[in-house]
């Protein structure tokens, strides 16, 4: 594929990286201007990652105002007690 537009492309590269730091970007979580930045062009570049920040974004927003933002606090020690069960098979 040497075929150069003149257009930007977006490779499968470049959404690997914007998705590596996509959640932090939407959790606000992400410090590195330089990070922010990146997703920032790539989202104004690239279609489907921008419906997936949209996407993930909106997710976000109903988790907080339903109230519940993290799983129940009797989960993990559900699933340690799970994981031990299978262990012991
Ligand atoms: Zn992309």
């Amino acid at each position: 594929m040497n075929n150069k537009s003149d257009k930007p492309e977006v490779t499968d590269s470049d959404c690997l990286q914007a998705f590596d730091h996509l959640y932090a970007y939407i959790n606000g979580e992400l410090s590195d201007p330089r990070s922010v930045a990146m997703i920032e062009h790539h989202l104004s570049h690239c279609r489907s990652c921008y419906s997936r920040a949209q996407m993930e974004r909106e997710i976000n927003d109903r988790l907080k105002n339903s109230g519940q933002p993290k799983p129940p606090p009797g989960l993990k020690s559900r699933l340690d007690k799970l994981i031990d069960e299978f262990e012991d098979e």
